[in-house]
């Protein structure tokens, strides 16, 4: 979709939200607070991280010796059977890439504020295996950049990493092994549009690193300026 469509799309919805308030993204009822994507109880059931104010959190931890992160954060805690699981479930097998947009455009209201995340320059989503994204009909880490890429007024780079391959289930595979056959899976594309450039690399959930981390060792080779990292969950 060209930008000019994707910004009058975006301004009809913001038109839509005036007529009609949202509803709480995970129960549909009624928001209370204004700004907010959930309703006091469901919010009442989700932890949100507060790593984009902390320079060293366990987000960035996860990819200590590996990769060099300038910040790293989630929105949410994940824990299974919760309420952040059950959207990260709509999302991914539901067909709701609207909850990912939503959950960027409010993500990215709040990394805007964080001095972390000043002078982000590119978001980069994470790709799917384009049979995958076939599959599914989008990619729910590039709605969620998009989210977040209005927020913060930045643009989003598709252009840049590719995905190979299948990926095999690696259940077996120790860690490092995984990374490295992580890294195996993506491929950089063109690589001067990140050249000495800030970027943020999104994806949908924290789990194990080893997609983050193959993503960004690969784009680390365009010699990226800074790297930055976000996602809408990561495991307790
Ligand atoms: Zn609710």
């Amino acid at each position: 979709m060209s930008p000019w469509i994707d910004k009058l799309k975006y301004g009809l919805e913001s038109l839509l939200d005036l007529l009609y308030p949202p509803l709480c993204l995970a129960c549909s009822g009624r928001i209370e607070t204004s700004g907010d994507v959930l309703c006091l109880s469901c919010r009442s059931l989700t932890v949100p991280t507060g790593q984009h104010m902390q320079k060293d959190n366990e987000f960035v931890r996860h990819f200590e010796g590996r990769v060099p992160v300038a910040a790293g954060a989630a929105l949410y805690y994940y824990v299974s059977g919760g309420v952040v699981s059950a959207l990260i479930g709509q999302i991914k097998y539901r067909g709701r890439k609207d909850l990912a947009y939503k959950l960027g455009l409010y993500y990215g209201e709040q990394l805007r504020e964080s001095p972390l995340f000043h002078g982000t320059e590119l978001i980069i989503p994470v790709p799917l295996h384009p049979l995958r994204e076939k599959k599914r009909g989008y990619n729910q880490s590039l709605e969620f950049a998009r989210g977040l890429a209005e927020s913060m007024q930045i643009q989003v780079e598709e252009d840049v990493i590719g995905r190979k391959r299948h990926t095999e289930t690696q259940t077996a595979r120790d860690r490092s092994h995984r990374a490295q056959n992580m890294q195996d899976v993506f491929i950089l594309k063109n690589p001067e549009k990140i050249t000495n450039r800030q970027i943020l690399i999104v994806d949908d959930v924290l789990t194990t690193g080893a997609t983050l981390d193959g993503c960004a060792s690969v784009l680390l080779q365009a010699g990226p300026a800074q790297i930055r990292m976000a996602t809408i969950a990561m495991g307790y």
